[in-house]
């Protein structure tokens, strides 16, 4: 008996061991894409970053946080993707958002591998629409300094550029937003001095099949993209949602990243509500890749559905 229990005890031991040697490994260059109309659309990873939801989520009890977190087998920190979004037309290719670049450590700077794996050049981009300048979506500009994609025309609301671009704004932020001047400044610079940007106010056609909708409240100048082509539409929504679990849940809930709470919210409710009621695809920055999917209703709020994978679109 005294035997057998001490044979026991050695194959634990032994299971234990084994299964701590076993290293997970990282994935490879992450991209995903789909046909829309007569578009293309491909998701680019550019990182993964935890996300301390329980510290930075605002207008909602951190008990409830940890509910609706376990609910979907998740915990604070979560992992929240950096997605950013090709969209190849007949006659563009266009990127929204560039991920982090280098603005992250090492949690971002991926998006030129899965672009090159996608199988596209950084000088076959010809157009960047920008979300907002928050260094998670303008990092991936530059690389050492200069252009990344040499050829590009930077598009950008003139609310954002103006606030982000003049250090004359900085005591107007929580001290959380700081970074956010010098990561835009520093990832626009050589586009501004190659005469690479141009700006756009209010809701206007920037590209064919292309229309901005601005959504401030993430930041000033916070802009949606609608993507178009045939009766099919896209909503490239940025930062609406940062951890969809919650948001989607509770959708007045905002987070401290957001330079105005209270209208973040007001511009999420809408894109919920536009999403669901005309089935739009939605493309998101921070909801777990490839970010693209639809929106039902579930309850008092809504739910993700991600799109069915297809491996040969
Ligand atoms: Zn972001």
């Amino acid at each position: 008996m005294m035997r057998a229990w001490w044979l026991l005890a050695f194959a634990v031991i032994v299971s234990v061991a084994s299964a701590t040697d076993v290293r997970v490994g990282p994935q490879g260059p992450g991209f995903y894409r789909m046909r829309m109309g007569g578009d293309e659309i491909t998701a680019l990873l550019d990182g993964t970053h935890p996300f301390p939801a329980d510290e930075l989520l605002t207008h909602i009890e951190r008990s409830k946080i940890d509910s609706l977190l376990h609910a979907d087998y998740l915990a604070s920190p979560v992992q929240g993707s950096i997605n950013a979004f090709l969209v190849k037309t007949p006659d563009r290719l266009v990127l929204i958002d560039t991920g982090a670049g280098p603005l992250y450590a090492g949690d971002g700077g991926f998006l030129p591998a899965a672009l090159a794996a996608a199988g596209y050049r950084p000088e076959d981009v010809t157009d960047i629409l920008l979300t907002h300048l928050h260094r998670d979506h303008v990092g991936g500009l530059i690389r050492n300094g200069t252009m990344f994609f040499p050829n590009a025309i930077v598009h950008v609301n003139k609310a954002d550029s103006d606030f982000w671009l003049d250090p004359a704004n900085e005591p107007k932020v929580p001290k959380i937003l700081l970074p956010m001047f010098a990561g835009a400044m520093d990832s626009l610079g050589p586009y501004l001095k190659a005469g690479h940007v141009v700006t756009f106010s209010g809701e206007t056609d920037i590209l064919p099949g292309i229309r901005s909708l601005p959504a401030p409240g993430h930041t000033p100048g916070h802009t949606w993209y609608l993507v178009s082509s045939g009766d099919e539409h896209l909503l490239a929504w940025g930062d609406t949602v940062h951890v969809a679990t919650v948001q989607l849940a509770e959708p007045g809930v905002s987070i401290r990243y957001d330079y105005d709470e209270a209208a973040a919210a007001t511009s999420r409710k809408r894109a919920l509500d536009e999403a669901t009621a005309k089935g739009y695809w939605v493309a998101a920055a921070h909801v777990s890749f490839p970010g693209l999917g639809h929106l039902k209703r579930a309850g008092d709020g809504y739910q993700w559905v991600p799109v069915n994978y297809d491996r040969t679109p």
